[in-house]
């Protein structure tokens, strides 16, 4: 992976010894004992403290942080001793001191306990009454009063030193991330220090002079100023912004320099030619084509016609008809003499590609065979679990080039798949597959094949351009006429008679040809679907604020542990469910299905088969079916414990529905309380079908560490400050500077600094971040 980011990337042209000096270890620059205690919390170097920021900022000398204390926070606050005393401890041995400090109005309570009054004289004589200082701990609770025990404290010991602190009344503290090992005060003198040694010259200057003049941005070392020893809250409101910049430009560089350099590799031109099998089997299409998949098709057609790659990702909502636009590009392809593979992220959905393309194409895809169209090709599947003979066969006309177009799961990557000409590659339901995969089967070709992403879950134009910032984008946003819609309805759980009736609609809807679904969170009373992201607690979730909040608020950012609600049921499960069904008088006579992700290959197919056939018309399912599947008669879909899933993944769910021309019904069973927030989630998703509006709210909804994964958490990471979900302007800004930079400049001659920066971050962390999408 790293290799393949840093191909086509040229060494940076100079590189200073300034390096060097942001590299230092801690321990040289802020003492052993202070570095090992930073060292706990991340950073291990000069470089790497700097760029610790503030979380938040506080109030320095306002006395009125008492009143604001909540058990389990860590704090800092200043001030004064009002009394204190030393005792014997009732029933051990050893003795306790407790000191009370008040601001004026509030108290709080400071205990220190010791082997005997002795070990405690060192606080005793520092703690007199009438002192002022800075108090720093975790707030905690004893018979009903706060308390701090065994606070970091620094007693201003002269009025200089109060002066000193009155004087910077007014400046924001900042607030460090912090830990047992360091209070936040500690970690400001040993940043403060490494700080006011660094010079103009010290500190790599990743944005371009002409990017930060356009955009008002300060410089580097400013910035840093700002950020860890401000005067204002608007010095930090201007060092954030323009550090967001940098995490932008820095991420931008990268993805502008890996699509430059896949744009210049070599690849082969696959032009329309008339009368050939796109044009045969767009004769043969029973429906219209949408404007949107025609004025899409028309761009992908353009593109590939090209000796340079294509790159693009198609969003569409669910059933916009993607597949049939990516097999006309694939059409084009095969006619032009070259293969096509598309790949799926389930067996399930690769067998029903087979079966879709087969049936569009008919004796299209019967090259050679009695009854075969005179331009014809063949299709291969190709999957991990299939027999031996059918494998081999298929992986011969994938490499003799008899089959022009391969469809598979991940056993398409594996080392002993290989093509003629593989001239494109599709990729159905991105979410799943990492830009790994993605270049893994790009390898298969002699060139680079042209790409074509495909995604029904809608990404928000941040997202996509900070994810896919290497590829171009195209949206399908009108569903095919002729689809009567899907209502949806939260059903209470706590009302049997509701749920009866939710049983009796799907009998009624089995009775007049439907299929039904019941999507369960899981698959037995104790076992989750693989890879599932289930909501815990989606209140608490709800609750979480966002890193960037916090920061330009100083909101809080631990959040408070929350009382225990009432014990929720437990959640339904596939087993259970299907259990279930299989007594209620309402489905009596109905065969209920089960379906889930650990259920092996045959089974799963074998259930697919009679759920579409309508043998077994009610599927009790987890959320494997969310990716893709595609069975017109399905009218009904019923989810129970709504809540427990995300707004996209409800969306996707619900997309399996409706697909025909009956109207669908999606009926949303939770049982989170009226005027929860969970509530308020499903009943957003009840109040709209645009996909895109429900991303958007997701985004919202979730953590921006969520979103970014795990990379956003780790220490170095590369973006700290940058919102993929509120800064949209930087990200834009930031894109359009980083392309037309490696445009003129792609060995970023002109730009050491950033190529400097760029080669020490980017490859463990960006490239990390890049291949989780
Ligand atoms: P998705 O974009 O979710 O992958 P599909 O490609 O599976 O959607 O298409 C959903 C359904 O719509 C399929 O049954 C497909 O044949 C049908 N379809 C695609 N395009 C059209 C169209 N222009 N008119 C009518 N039906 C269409
Ligand atoms: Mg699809």
């Amino acid at each position: 992976m790293n290799e393949r980011i840093i191909r086509g990337r040229h060494e940076p042209a100079v590189v200073g010894d300034r390096r060097g000096r942001l590299d230092r270890p801690l321990k040289l620059a802020v003492g052993p004992k202070t570095a090992t205690a930073l060292e706990k919390l991340g950073p291990t170097t000069t470089g790497e403290l700097l760029r610790y920021y503030p979380r938040r900022y506080g109030d320095r000398g306002r006395l009125t942080t008492l009143r604001e204390l909540r058990v389990g926070e860590h704090v800092t606050v200043i001030a004064q001793v009002a009394s204190s005393a030393v005792r014997p401890m009732r029933n051990k041995r050893g003795a306790i001191l407790t000191a009370t400090i008040t601001d004026g109005r509030d108290h709080l309570t400071l205990t220190f306990f010791g082997k005997s009054a002795g070990t405690l004289s060192f606080h005793e004589r520092r703690l007199r009454p009438g002192i002022t200082g800075m108090f720093t701990g975790t707030v905690g609770e004893y018979r009903g009063t706060l308390q701090l025990t065994h606070p970091d404290y620094e007693p201003f010991e002269d009025l200089d030193e109060e002066f000193a602190a009155v004087q910077k009344v007014d400046w924001p503290v900042p607030i460090y991330p912090a830990g047992a090992s360091i209070p936040s005060w500690r970690i400001a003198t040993a940043v403060s220090t490494v700080l006011s040694a660094q010079g103009e010259q010290d500190v790599p200057e990743p944005l371009p002079a002409a990017y930060r003049r356009d955009h008002g941005l300060v410089g580097v070392l400013q910035a840093l100023h700002w950020i860890h020893e401000p005067h204002s809250m608007s010095d930090v409101r201007r060092a954030q912004d323009r550090m967001k910049h940098e995490e932008a430009f820095v991420l931008q560089t990268a993805l502008a320099q890996r699509r430059a350099a896949m744009r210049a590799r070599p690849t082969t031109a696959r032009p329309l030619r008339m009368g050939g099998i796109r044009e045969a089997f767009e004769s043969r299409l029973p429906f219209e084509l949408t404007a949107g998949q025609r004025e899409v098709g028309a761009v992908i057609a353009d593109e590939i016609a090209e000796p340079v790659p294509m790159q693009r990702l198609l969003q569409g909502e669910v059933g916009s008809g993607k597949t049939v636009v990516a097999l006309r590009a694939m059409l084009q392809v095969v006619d032009a003499g070259g293969q096509a593979a598309l790949l799926a992220p389930t067996e399930v959905l690769a067998s029903q590609h087979l079966r879709t393309v087969t049936e569009l194409l008919g004796p299209l895809a019967e090259a050679g065979m009695l009854g075969g169209a005179e331009h014809a090709t063949r299709v291969a599947l190709l999957t991990g679990s299939q027999s031996a003979p059918a494998r081999r066969k298929a992986l011969a006309s994938a490499a003799s080039g008899e089959a022009g177009i391969v469809i598979g799961t991940h056993a398409l990557l594996s080392e002993n798949v290989q093509f003629a000409d593989l001239g494109l590659v599709v990729i159905d339901e991105q979410h799943r597959f990492g830009v790994e995969q993605r270049d893994a089967l790009r390898g298969k070709a002699q060139g680079t094949p042209h790409l074509l992403v495909m995604t029904a879950t809608p990404i928000p134009r941040t997202v996509a351009m900070t994810s896919f910032g290497d590829l171009e984008t195209s949206t399908l946003s009108e569903l095919p006429a002729g689809r009567a819609g899907i209502e949806t309805v939260v059903v209470p759980a706590g009302k049997p008679a509701w749920v009866e009736r939710v049983w009796q609609r799907i009998r009624e809807e089995v009775d007049d040809g439907g299929r039904a679904y019941v999507v369960c969170p899981r698959i037995t009373a104790t076992e989750t679907e693989q890879g599932e992201e289930m909501v815990e607690d989606p209140d608490l979730l709800d609750d979480l604020p966002f890193t960037d909040d916090l920061i330009a608020t100083g909101g809080l950012v631990d959040a408070a542990p929350r009382a225990a609600g009432p014990p929720r049921p437990p959640l339904a499960s596939v087993e259970d469910v299907a259990a279930l069904l299989r007594q209620v008088p309402a489905l009596d006579g109905v065969t209920i299905g089960e379906m889930h992700g650990q259920l092996p290959t045959d089974a799963k197919d074998a259930a697919m088969a009679a759920f579409a056939a309508g043998t077994a018309p009610v599927l009790v399912s987890t959320t494997v079916i969310e990716v893709g599947v595609d069975v017109p008669a399905a009218t009904v879909m019923v989810i129970l414990d709504a809540d427990r899933f995300g707004l996209s993944q409800l969306h996707q769910l619900r997309g399996r529905i409706g697909r025909g021309t009956k109207p669908g019904v999606c009926l949303a069973v939770t049982t989170a309380q009226k005027d929860s927030r969970a509530m308020a989630r499903v009943q957003a998703f009840a109040g709209t079908t645009d996909g895109f509006r429900l991303a958007e709210l997701d985004l919202q909804m979730r953590k921006e560490g969520d979103v970014l994964g795990a990379a956003q958490a780790g220490r170095g990471s590369s973006l700290r400050l940058l919102s993929v979900i509120k800064d949209v302007d930087i990200i834009t800004a930031a894109r359009a500077g980083a392309r037309d930079l490696v445009e003129r400049d792609p060995a970023l001659v002109t730009e050491p600094d950033l190529a400097e920066v760029l080669a020490a971050s980017i490859d463990e962390e960006t490239a990390e971040y890049l291949q989780r999408f």
